[in-house]
């Protein structure tokens, strides 16, 4: 069986990249086999508890409140509402909800103390519950943790010397950081990126290696084609083939063998049979819902009838992890700090997305 390394380097990976296609399709379907069964998919529903407004600039993100998008806002939804939408996920075949806040990093107070009490109620619905809140103090990780918190998601987004062209308010190692707070937890963590974004293949090489080589690897790891919305600094981006999917897939197999690699964004470009090459590549893990947060996604009945073509199973929740425990808030051992913590604000400055910040005032 292949081992899982944490020492690639960007040469060996660019190497594993540009093969001939079949042969890293032969490669990656066989440790994907050895170490995951070929016909299981997760089925991940995600949803936006907190949509827009955010004070960050991710030139990917059409809920960054200084670009000019058409997506509406909304304040945190109650738990009510988060329940029904799991019970809906649970029915439609989904293991797992992944809740989305457009928040910059966590604040202490009533909004998170609200978030406590949705991964509360999902975990009690015996479905594996994800958060993706921004960053996260050691402290509110482990409430998190408490809670019933299964997963943590937050991507590195592409390599450390791209990052800095994508986004310029808070730096690579803050992700770092917090990737670190999670694993002081028992919550798994999930972090990958996106395609598309105009990186080159040395920056997807990049982030490879800088998930890859985190020890633990992520339990996780998301890869997204930029869906390019307009009015965010990417929107020119022309869309990826799916041959570039197809193979930074089976890369991120063969660099991460025990990961659950999810095809996130972007399927909606995609064709059953491009799915079907990513699936064979080594991906394991899909979003259901025909919303990623802000952008389209096939609908769930779509998703359940590739299934059937390909003779895919949804993975039943806990298969690699057991349940965690739900403490109830009043027997919480974790106190809300009130952290007011300081993150990197690097400030440098990228053009383009000065341009679409401008283009947007103009337009208010
Ligand atoms: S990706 Fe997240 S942090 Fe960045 S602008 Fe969008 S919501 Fe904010």
């Amino acid at each position: 069986m292949s081992e899982t390394r944490h020492n690639w380097t960007k040469e060996e990976i660019l190497a594993i990249y540009n093969k001939p296609l079949m042969e890293l399709l032969y490669e990656a379907a066989t440790i994907h086999r050895e170490h995951h069964d070929p016909n299981v998919v997760q089925v991940s529903t995600l949803l936006s508890v907190k949509t827009g407004g955010c004070s960050e600039d991710c030139g990917y993100c059409p809920q960054a409140a200084r670009y000019h998008t058409d997506i509406e806002g909304n304040d945190l939804m109650s738990v009510k509402q988060v329940k029904a939408q799991a019970l809906r996920a649970k029915s439609g075949g989904s293991s797992r909800v992944c809740m989305g806040a457009a928040w910059r990093n966590v604040k202490d107070g009533e909004e998170f103390d609200q978030v406590l009490e949705m991964v509360r109620t999902i975990n009690k619905l015996d479905m594996e519950v994800c958060c993706t809140l921004g960053m996260l103090t050691e402290n509110q990780a482990k409430r998190l943790a408490e809670a019933g918190l299964y997963a943590y998601n937050h991507n590195l987004d592409s390599s450390e010397e791209y990052y800095k062209e994508v986004i310029s308010t808070r730096g690579y190692q803050d992700r770092l950081d917090t990737i670190d707070n999670v694993r002081k937890t028992n919550v798994t963590v999930c972090s990958g990126g996106i395609i598309g974004m105009g990186e080159n293949l040395e920056d997807r090489a990049g982030m490879l290696v800088a998930l890859s080589t985190l020890n633990p690897q992520p339990e996780s790891t998301p890869i997204n084609a930029l869906v390019a919305v307009e009015g965010t600094p990417l929107e020119d981006e022309k869309p990826v083939s799916i041959w570039e999917m197809i193979r930074m897939v089976a890369t991120t197999r063969i660099v991460m063998p025990e990961t659950q690699v999810r095809l996130s964004a972007g399927r909606t470009q995609m064709t059953r049979e491009g799915q079907a090459m990513c699936f064979f590549a080594g991906a394991n893990s899909i979003f259901a819902g025909d919303k990623l947060l802000t952008t389209p996604n096939p609908d769930v009945n779509e998703d359940m009838e590739m299934f059937a073509v390909l003779g895919l199973e949804p993975q039943k929740p806990f298969t690699k992890k057991v349940q965690p425990q739900t403490v109830e808030a009043q027997d919480s051992e974790f106190e809300s700090l009130g952290e007011k913590p300081k993150w990197t604000r690097p400030e440098h400055t990228i053009e383009r997305n000065e341009a679409a910040k401008e283009k947007a005032k103009a337009l208010k």
